[in-house]
């Protein structure tokens, strides 16, 4: 990467006039202020800015607060009493305060003890020599870079390095460990091979980190456009089986009488890439990591037909609970539509693979509602076949079945079925209390509509309701 143009890259972030403001301040209160950490960064690497870090040396309270007064009456601060933290939105930007900071460690807890510090300690303190460039605001040095750890030769080697010692870095706050993950992925650069290293020994470490700041940084991995690098570094390093077993469990090939099957966490990741090209949707994501997930507990070898997984389908659907509940993932609707698209997974491959019928393809309709269209977005994603003339042929199918889902639920409608003749209309024709037998009658209409017996209408439906009725020896009274 080639920052060629530093200086104006600094100089246009500072023409805000918010700048001004903050340096008139720093030098009326005597406080020393500096931008800082990841909007520095971000500043530099001309990414979108999120949120404003400002570090003082003095009280960040104070100063948000007399900011905010300078600002207007509609600027409310707030207070973090016990960081010394304050922030202020201005303009949809968070704007944060935070006091120098010296930070040391103990062993067995991620709290550190922190002290009021030097702007030196405050950079000390932060993981990666990226993240802790400062910019002054004071009147005497206006714009000055400040890098002591060569954190600018670092973005131009696309390089994550930390500031000390790589082993003390992680080992005192190991949720660093999954931020150099995280940000290998989003900014597309490499951990440095000694951070690596720490990391690997230090991996175990993470079992003090809280599981949800863990899925945080996956989820931030999750929603870049490869997050399988994410994958592949944790597994590398050794915090994949720590943290994500089940994933672990499909690496890895076996082969009887010559007979091998795919490598199951290289295909995931393939797919979980693929629909990343597709879609923004986390969940839909999430489906893709999970979609075979069963595999491993299904994994059977089969003479005269080789290796077979079946049911994983099933399973893996039964799986999505415990691994979301683990995880801190949400236990809600996003759950149940992951669970079912694992679970449905396989079937448009096997309607592409096979002729394709009405009947099929309105059983697809009724099973997968609103969620058609991510579902056919995740099987066409599972198609990694190397073969070029397999996957052409995978695709024409797959249009074929679009085109047929398109043409059935225009004349049938059952995407969103409701039952044409009611349990109601039944008892009351009949004359009958809540029974087996109004269940069964109303089973058999949607049968006969999914098979295409009869169209989804209610004339039609109602003539069929009085054959069955009659089938099961019940008088109508109206
Ligand atoms: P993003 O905002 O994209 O998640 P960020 O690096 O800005 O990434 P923040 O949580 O906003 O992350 O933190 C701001 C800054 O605080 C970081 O750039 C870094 O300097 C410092 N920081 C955050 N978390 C840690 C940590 N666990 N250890 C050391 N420094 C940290
Ligand atoms: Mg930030």
């Amino acid at each position: 990467m080639i920052i060629n143009n530093l200086e104006n890259r600094i100089a246009k972030a500072l023409q805000s006039p918010l700048y001004q403001k903050i340096s008139d301040l720093a030098e009326e209160c005597s406080i020393p202020t500096y931008l800082i950490g990841g909007y520095v960064r971000d500043i530099i690497l001309e990414r979108p800015i999120k949120d404003i870090d400002i570090m003082v040396l003095g009280s960040g309270i104070e100063m948000a607060e007399l900011l905010a007064k300078r600002l207007g009456k509609s600027v409310k601060v707030t207070v973090y009493k016990n960081f010394g933290t304050a922030a202020l939105r201005y303009k949809g930007l968070d704007i944060e305060f935070v006091g120098a900071r010296k930070e040391s460690y103990e062993r067995h807890s991620r709290k550190p003890q922190v002290e009021i510090g030097s702007l030196q300690d405050d950079q000390n303190r932060r993981d990666f020599t990226i993240n802790a460039l400062a910019i002054s605001l004071n009147k005497a040095d206006f714009g000055t870079l400040i890098d002591p750890f060569g954190g600018i030769a670092d973005m131009q080697a696309q390089l994550l390095r930390t500031p000390l010692n790589p082993d003390i870095t992680f080992s005192d706050d190991p949720l660093r460990m999954m931020r150099a993950i995280r940000f290998a992925v989003q900014l597309g650069f490499t951990i440095d091979d000694e951070a690596m290293e720490a990391i690997s020994r230090n991996a175990s470490r993470l079992e003090i980190i809280s599981r949800e700041r863990i899925i945080d940084e996956i989820n931030k991995m999750m929603l870049t456009q490869r997050p399988s690098i994410g994958f592949k570094l944790m597994d590398r390093c050794g915090i994949l089986p720590l943290v994500f077993p089940e994933l672990a469990a499909m690496k890895g090939v076996d082969e009887i009488d010559g007979k091998a099957h795919k490598d199951n966490f290289y295909h995931t990741l393939q797919v979980l890439d693929n629909i990343c090209q597709t879609t923004d949707d986390l969940w839909l994501r999430w489906a893709a990591l999970l979609h075979d997930i069963a595999k491993p507990p299904t994994k059977k070898f089969i003479e005269g037909q080789g290796w077979t997984f079946h049911g994983h389908e099933f399973l893996g659907a039964k799986m999505v609970p415990g691994i979301f509940k683990r995880l801190k993932l949400p236990q809600n609707e996003k759950m149940k539509f992951v669970q079912k698209m694992v679970l449905l997974h396989l079937r448009p491959i096997v309607l592409a693979e096979d002729i394709v019928t009405d009947s099929a393809i309105r059983r697809l309709l009724f099973d997968a509602g609103d969620d058609i269209d991510l579902l056919m977005k995740l099987a066409e994603a599972d198609i990694t076949s190397k073969n070029e003339t397999k996957v052409a042929r995978y695709l024409a199918n797959f249009k074929l079945v679009r085109e047929k889902l398109k043409e059935i639920e225009e004349k049938d409608a059952v995407r969103n079925f409701q039952p044409p003749v009611s349990g109601e209309l039944i008892m009351e024709t009949y004359g009958i209390p809540p029974s087996r037998e109004v269940g069964l009658i109303k089973d058999a209409i949607k049968e006969a509509i999914l098979e295409g017996e009869i169209h989804n209408d209610f004339q039609e439906a109602f003539e069929f309701m009085l054959r069955k009725a009659d089938e099961l020896g019940l008088k109508r009274i109206k």
